[in-house]
């Protein structure tokens, strides 16, 4: 199927652990991509799956908190549970939520895993993603360590 024929992405529909924080937003693609950087797992215990989404709407918006992890990133939080919520790449603006807030039949399989080399031995992913370096990720997008 070429681009032009794909679907539209209609806007799905997430929440952290304890409900006070309500999501709806659009992805940019239906995939999810994984971090496994030692920030990402040091903030969500695993590595991160994300998706990447614009056209954000949060509900109960007061209880999200954003922690600056980097001088070109932030990390959202709900304030009361404690849920991981999304990161923010402030140099584009682009969000990526955890996939996990989201109904687990929303999303398609992981498109790419990125900073493969900080992955620990004790955990692997399905799939034959590709599997990216932090090095080949800088060169691929210009972006550098997680932050
Ligand atoms: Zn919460
Ligand atoms: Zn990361």
């Amino acid at each position: 199927m070429s681009e032009d024929n794909q679907p539209k992405i209609e806007p799905i529909e997430g929440h952290c652990l304890c409900g006070a924080v309500k999501v709806r937003a659009t992805p940019l693609r239906r995939h999810v991509d994984a971090c496994h950087c030692t920030m990402c797992r040091r903030w969500n215990g695993i590595a991160f799956v994300g998706v990447m989404c614009g056209e954000i709407a949060f509900e109960g918006e007061e209880h999200v908190t954003s922690y600056r992890s980097s001088d070109w990133a932030e990390r959202g939080f709900c304030n009361i549970c404690g849920s991981s919520l999304f990161y923010h790449y402030l140099p584009f603006d682009h969000y990526g939520f955890v996939a996990g807030i989201f109904p687990d039949d929303a999303l398609l399989p992981i498109a790419e895993e990125i900073f493969i080399e900080d992955k620990p031995a004790y955990y692997a992913f399905a799939g034959d993603a590709p599997k990216l370096t932090g090095a080949e990720v800088q060169a691929k997008y210009g972006i550098g360590d997680g932050g």
